[in-house]
C-alpha cells in the first residue's frame, strides 16, 4: 500500500460541501448513522483509554445507527446487542478554514486534530494516533473497498493511491463477533439514554452525553457486552473533568465558522485558535 497524502486530508474532511458529486459510502445498507459526520474513525478500546488518560477525552463522540429491529429510545429505533444500544466511538470535527485541492479556503467540517495550515495530522506521532488511522486504506483494501484516496482521484484528479496492495499487519483490523467490547461497543444502560438519543439524533450531544460514551467504551470488555461498572463510573468522572486545548478550540472554532462551504479566512488563523492553546505542531510537507 502506498498513499501521496501530500495536499489531500480527503479522509480526514469532510469535503461534500465542494464536491461535484458527494459520496454517500457510509450511509447504504441497512443501518443508517445516527450523526451526519462524514469518514468517521472508529476508535479501538484501546485508543479510547489513551485519549482518556492523555486528558482529550473531551474529543470524543459516539456514533449509533438507527435500525428497524433495534431498541427504542426518544421514539428512534437503534440497532442493538442483547438490547443494549451499540456504537462506535470517533473523534469530533469541527468547521475550519481549508484550502483543499487549490480551491479557495473554506469552512468545513475537519477533523479536531487536522493542522489546516498543513493539512497534516497533529498527533501523528503521539501515542493516541488512531490505529484506523495509521492503516488507512488498508481496511478498506482488504476488504475490497473503495478508498477515499480514491474517491479524490475521482473528483479532483491526480495520483493518490499509488500501490493497492492491502499491507500485511493491519493491527486495528477488527471483524465479526472480535469487533465487540473493541471497536463496536454497546452502551450497558439504556434508559440512561433517554433524552441524550433525542440530541444525538439533532447533532446537539453534551459534553455530558459524549462522556457517557467514553466511559462505556474504555470500561468494556473484548469479545463480550460486558461493561465493568466501577471501571464505567471512574471513567466517566475523569472524561467529565476533561477541558483540553483540542475541545476549546472546537468551540472558538463553532462560534468563529460561517455556513459549511462558504468563504473562510486564511487557514493561518489556526495559529491563533490551536497552537496558541497548546496545540502540537506539525512538520510541513518540506520537513
Ligand atoms: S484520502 Fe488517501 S491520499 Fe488522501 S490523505 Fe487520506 S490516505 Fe492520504
Ligand atoms: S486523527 Fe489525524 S489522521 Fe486521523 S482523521 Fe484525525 S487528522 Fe486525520
Amino acid at each position: 500500500m502506498e498513499v501521496n497524502c501530500e495536499g489531500c486530508a480527503g479522509c480526514c474532511i469532510d469535503w461534500r460541501a465542494i464536491s461535484s458529486a458527494p459520496s454517500d459510502h457510509e450511509r447504504r445498507g441497512p443501518r443508517e448513522p445516527l450523526d451526519d459526520d462524514y469518514n468517521l474513525v472508529p476508535l479501538t478500546r484501546g485508543d479510547a483509554r489513551d485519549f482518556l488518560n492523555a486528558g482529550l477525552a473531551d474529543v470524543l463522540t459516539p456514533r449509533l445507527w438507527r435500525d428497524e429491529s433495534g431498541v427504542e429510545i426518544d421514539g428512534v429505533s437503534l440497532s442493538a446487542i442483547d438490547d443494549k444500544p451499540a456504537f462506535f466511538l470517533g473523534l469530533r470535527k469541527s468547521p475550519k478554514p481549508v484550502a483543499l485541492f487549490d480551491a479557495d479556503s473554506t469552512w468545513l467540517p475537519t477533523c479536531a486534530f487536522l493542522d489546516p495550515t498543513t493539512l497534516q495530522c497533529r498527533i501523528h506521532d503521539e501515542e493516541t494516533y488512531p490505529a484506523e488511522c495509521a492503516d488507512y486504506p488498508g481496511h478498506n483494501l482488504e476488504l475490497g473497498q473503495e478508498t477515499e484516496c480514491e474517491r479524490v482521484e475521482a473528483t479532483f484528479g491526480g495520483e493518490r493511491l499509488v500501490d493497492d496492495e492491502p499491507p500485511d499487519d493491519l493491527s486495528g483490523f477488527l471483524f465479526g463477533p472480535q469487533a465487540i467490547g473493541e471497536k463496536v461497543f454497546v452502551f450497558p444502560d439504556p434508559e440512561r439514554l433517554e433524552g441524550v438519543v433525542a440530541r444525538a439524533a439533532v447533532d446537539e450531544l453534551t459534553a455530558e452525553d459524549r462522556a457517557l460514551f467514553a466511559a462505556a467504551a474504555v470500561s468494556s470488555a473484548p469479545g463480550t457486552t460486558t461493561v465493568n461498572r466501577d471501571r464505567f463510573e471512574s471513567a466517566l468522572a475523569a472524561a467529565r473533568e476533561t477541558d483540553s486545548w483540542v475541545g476549546r478550540a472546537i468551540d472558538d472554532w463553532e462560534d468563529r465558522a460561517a455556513d459549511v462551504g462558504s468563504a473562510a479566512p486564511d487557514p493561518t488563523l489556526a495559529e491563533r485558535v490551536e497552537d496558541d492553546r497548546g496545540a502540537p505542531e506539525t512538520p510541513g510537507w518540506n520537513g
